[in-house]
């Protein structure tokens, strides 16, 4: 089969489009001839060669070095130089490049097809001595680096040696005579290191470098980049062999890199640096420091005064052509040689979330694109770095990371250490700025975690209790990082050999997962003008409604503020912890009858009809699903001693009681144990006081002219013979609050379930027929599904990705294949019966653009999110429906 892709002016066999073939630079370097660009020739071995190469073994397939000879020889015409030719030789470049770019993670080799006799040819025939040697030891150097796994140090000190020898500050200053010992000191390295001389036929060069690049397909740091970038099911990468230009020639020559925006900050103007005569990596590597592309105008060269003018203009002119072509901003490499500009390679370029939008929006403007393009143009995720404050990157720069953790909820964060949840609430209300470390956290913290700036934890995972509640107060967090040992007994942290206490501050980074000693600079998000246009369109496209899961006004009136429809999840655990509350919760379930239990409700349910008509009227009419009580009530009780005794002080019981009724409680497996509407089943009247308590407060905002909306959602249930009792006794309690409050009016409360538990989906005709609404609690459908316990899975789980047992963490991103069965058939079943059902989602895969996609394409009605995830939830929706 076709192995060789040629590209030039004889004829260009591949396109732009052919990026999983020929690789991103392969693809684009054909593209960019065919529209014109000044590329230099060259052939792409495709990245089937690659997986072919590893099938047989690590060897070349057969007939590809036959295709590749074919092609030099048309390189060769075309150029009217031959490869290996002693007085005018042809150099080719050997450059790496898969489908998705992998940025300075395999090789490339320049300056190819060079050896002792050719470097006096070139010397001769480009009149350039310097130059000629020049090349011939960055080839030595990266042929031996790259093909034979010289260490680069070696290099860099016989050149030190040569630069102390002629008092040269930089490269450019070594003189001539000195490269040529320079070549000689490194073809004795090679030597030394390999045990032979470097080869002198150019046409095993070639081979062994493409060999070479095939090999770094599997190089350490390739492989990690593929998984920190989650990059699977590649073939490999391609192989690009290119004719040489030398931006190394001297005072007219130089090469550089350059975007056609800032990528930073999209602000339309082209972007980058160059260096005069330079080759290659020079730019990058930092050797010497470049000057920025805008001041290449004054460039002059001595034989040639106005090159900066000429080769600036040219290079806009490529620029508008590149972006109109492309229709997206580019990174593009260049190299001049003798005055002459030539395209080596573009792509589209990486941007930041700030930069994605804007750039959508101008491109829109400028018509380069169309809307619906600006929507499908900027990753949803990435709208989170507009939502909260961020690190100045200047400032990361300059400082290295103590360790780095998992980025659990995105922001900047810094602040004193806090060890316990009362010190951080303690020392915030005294004015400091705390961060809150712990090994992990409890529902009893979430004081504490609210006060800190951030919350910093040692174990735990992505969807850890720290992680999901942070991220829905759009609060910093770092967890899991696990090289941080806590003392807390001693208040103090051990961190790579350093040790950090109360009055030490420490920055965290919940967007990568970086932990910095001190204090880091932050700067503010700018909800400007640009954000606003892209969410508008995102509102225009999309079909899902979107909401939030909040439990608190201000929570609500952000998410609100951030675009959210309704809420979707309103969990009403964290209301019974706050302050007095969690006393009367605890006196409730020390109770041993019902009249008591009654009795210590009653003193919970004015705080909870307070909580509502807070919600109620920050949500201005928007429906609200309030979920019953879930966790299992030994989570409410105190599991100290000190917590036993003020318990014990608070409600007359003994302390000996209450250890008792703690343990009576405990449970082997709580989240499959007593909880959820179970509660409900055997304690009536817990049920009973939470829907008083939401008719109550609908039925006072609607005196007050709120239009409150309350759906009255009962978890966790697994049959529809626990959810037809419960949904009499909620309307009967609904019937009773209207009546003992003498209201009339319309009170429109829809009465729905969860469906987290598999049997409820699959009977999900069934349980229809006694919900309104059903939404998927995804996160325990998760769990029940696979069987993985959502709180320890961070044991086993990353083995599982590494290991590409489980492609992604089904916690995050919905199994569509298998829990997404689930979620399918109980949409169709429970349609089936119920025509008029709202179905909404309101798992962590709410604000998780795949698992958004799947819930578009099932048909559901709206998905729920944390408030800080309502703008990525528009753009993902919007995009799902283009
Ligand atoms: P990477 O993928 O790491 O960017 P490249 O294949 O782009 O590696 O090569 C690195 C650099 O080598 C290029 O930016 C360019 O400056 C130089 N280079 C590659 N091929 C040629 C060539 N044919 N002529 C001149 N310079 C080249
Ligand atoms: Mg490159
Ligand atoms: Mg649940």
């Amino acid at each position: 089969g076709k192995l060789v892709y040629y590209f030039g002016k004889t004829k260009t066999d591949g396109d732009g489009k052919m990026k999983t073939l020929l690789g991103g630079k392969g693809a684009n370097l054909a593209e960019m001839t065919a529209i014109g660009l000044p590329v230099p020739p060259g052939f792409t071995c495709t990245t089937e060669c690659c997986a072919e190469y590893y099938k047989q073994g690590e060897k070349l397939p057969k007939g590809l070095m036959e295709q590749v000879t074919k092609s030099v020889t048309m390189l060769e015409k075309e150029l009217g130089k031959k490869f290996g030719d002693l007085k005018s030789p042809l150099l080719l470049s050997v450059r790496s490049g898969a489908a998705l770019s992998m940025p300075g993670m395999m090789n490339t080799i320049l300056n190819l097809g060079l050896n002792d006799e050719s470097v006096v040819g070139l010397a001769n025939s480009s009149g350039n001595e310097r130059f000629a040697y020049d090349a011939y030891r960055r080839l030595i150097n990266m042929y031996g680096d790259v093909v034979m796994e010289v260490g680069h140090e070696y290099f860099e000190e016989a050149f030190d040696k040569i630069k102390k020898k002629y008092n040269a500050a930089t490269d450019n200053d070594v003189p001539t005579e000195g490269l040529i010992q320079l070549v000689e000191a490194y073809k004795k390295v090679y030597r030394k290191h390999t045990g032979q001389p470097f080869p002198q036929d150019p046409v095993e060069q070639l081979a062994l470098a493409i060999e070479a690049v095939f090999k770094s397909w599997n190089s350490d740091k390739a492989i990690s980049y593929r998984r920190i970038e989650g990059i699977t099911g590649l073939d490999g990468t391609a192989v690009n062999g290119q004719a040489m230009v030398f931006g190394n020639m001297g005072d007219d020559s130089g090469t550089g890199v350059a975007f056609t925006r800032n990528p930073a900050t999209g602000e339309n103007k082209f972007y980058g640096e160059f260096l005069v005569n330079a080759q290659g990596e020079d730019v990058v590597a930092g050797i010497r420091t470049p000057q920025p592309v805008a001041e290449m105008p004054k460039w002059k060269a001595p034989n040639d005064k106005t090159i900066g003018k000429k080769v600036h203009a040219e290079l806009m002119k490529i620029k508008d052509k590149l972006e109109k072509h492309y229709k997206d901003v580019q990174d593009i490499e260049f190299t001049i040689e003798k005055s002459k500009l030539y395209m080596l390679q573009t792509r589209n370029g990486k941007r930041t979330g700030p930069a994605a939008v804007r750039i959508a929006c101008e491109m829109v403007k400028e018509k380069l694109i169309t809307e619906k393009q600006g929507v499908m143009r900027i990753p949803p995720n990435d709208l989170t770095q507009l939502l909260l404050p961020s690190f100045d990157p200047a400032g990361k720069k300059k400082a290295s990371p103590l360790t780095i953790g998992l980025p659990a909820s995105p922001g900047a964060a810094f602040g004193k250490l806090a060890f316990s949840a009362d010190e951080a609430v303690d020392r915030a209300h005294a004015g400091e700025k705390v961060l809150l470390v712990r090994k992990e956290t409890s529902p009893e913290d979430v004081d504490g975690m609210h006060s800190a700036a951030g919350i910093l934890t040692s174990t735990g995972g992505m969807t850890s209790h720290a992680a999901v509640v942070a991220r829905g107060w759009g609060k910093c967090c770092v967890a899991g990082a696990g090289e941080i040992h806590i003392d807390e007994k001693a208040k103090k942290i051990k961190v790579g050999g350093k040790t950090y206490g109360v009055k030490d501050v420490l920055s965290i980074d919940g967007s990568t997962g970086e932990v910095f000693a001190g204090e880091m600079p932050t700067v503010e998000p700018k909800l400007g003008g640009h954000f606003g246009t892209v969410m508008g369109w995102a509102d225009k496209y999309r079909k899902l409604g979107v909401r939030t899961n909040a439990d608190s006004p201000a929570d609500s009136k952000r998410a609100r503020e951030f675009g959210a429809e309704g809420i979707g999840l309103c969990r009403t655990e964290h209301m019974f912890f706050e302050g007095d509350r969690i006393l009367a919760m605890r006196e409730m379930i020390l109770a041993d009858t019902q009249p008591a239990r009654e009795k210590a409700l009653k003193k919970l349910l004015p705080f909870q009809r307070k909580d509502f008509e807070g919600i109620f009227k920050a949500m201005k009419g928007l429906p609200v699903t309030v979920r019953l009580l879930d966790p299992p009530l030994h989570e409410f009780l105190p599991h100290d001693k000190a917590a036993v005794k003020e318990l014990s002080g608070a409600t007359g019981v003994s302390a000996k009681e209450i250890e008792v009724r703690v343990s009576q409680l405990h449970e082997a497996n709580p989240m499959l144990g007593h909880r959820g509407c179970r509660l409900s089943i055997t304690y009536p009247e817990i049920l009973t006081m939470q829907v008083t308590a939401i008719t109550e407060a609908a039925i006072n905002c609607r005196k007050k002219n709120i239009d409150a909306q309350a759906e009255i959602m009962i978890p966790l249930v697994g049959t529809v013979n626990e959810l037809a009792p419960l949904r009499e006794l909620t309307e009967q309690t609904i019937e009773d609050v209207k009546k003992a409050k003498k209201f009339t009016g319309k009170l429109p409360i829809l009465i729905g379930t969860m469906i987290e538990i598999p049997r409820a989906a699959l009977t999900a005709d069934e349980v229809a027929t006694q919900a309104d609404f059903f939404s998927f609690g995804t996160n325990d459908l998760t769990q029940m599904t696979f069987g993985y316990s959502r709180d320890d899975v961070n044991g086993f789980l990353p083995d599982y990705i590494d290991q590409e047992i489980l492609e992604k963490d089904p916690f995050q991103s919905l199994d569509t294949s298998g829990v997404g069965q689930l979620v399918s058939m109980a949409v169709e079943k429970g349609k089936s019966v119920n025509a008029k059902i709202k179905l909404g989602i309101c798992g962590e895969h709410g604000g998780d653009p795949a698992s958004i996609a799947f819930c578009h394409k099932v048909g559901l009605n709206y998905v729920s999110c944390s408030p800080f995830r309502v703008p990525i939830a528009r753009l993902a929706a919007a995009q799902a429906a283009l």
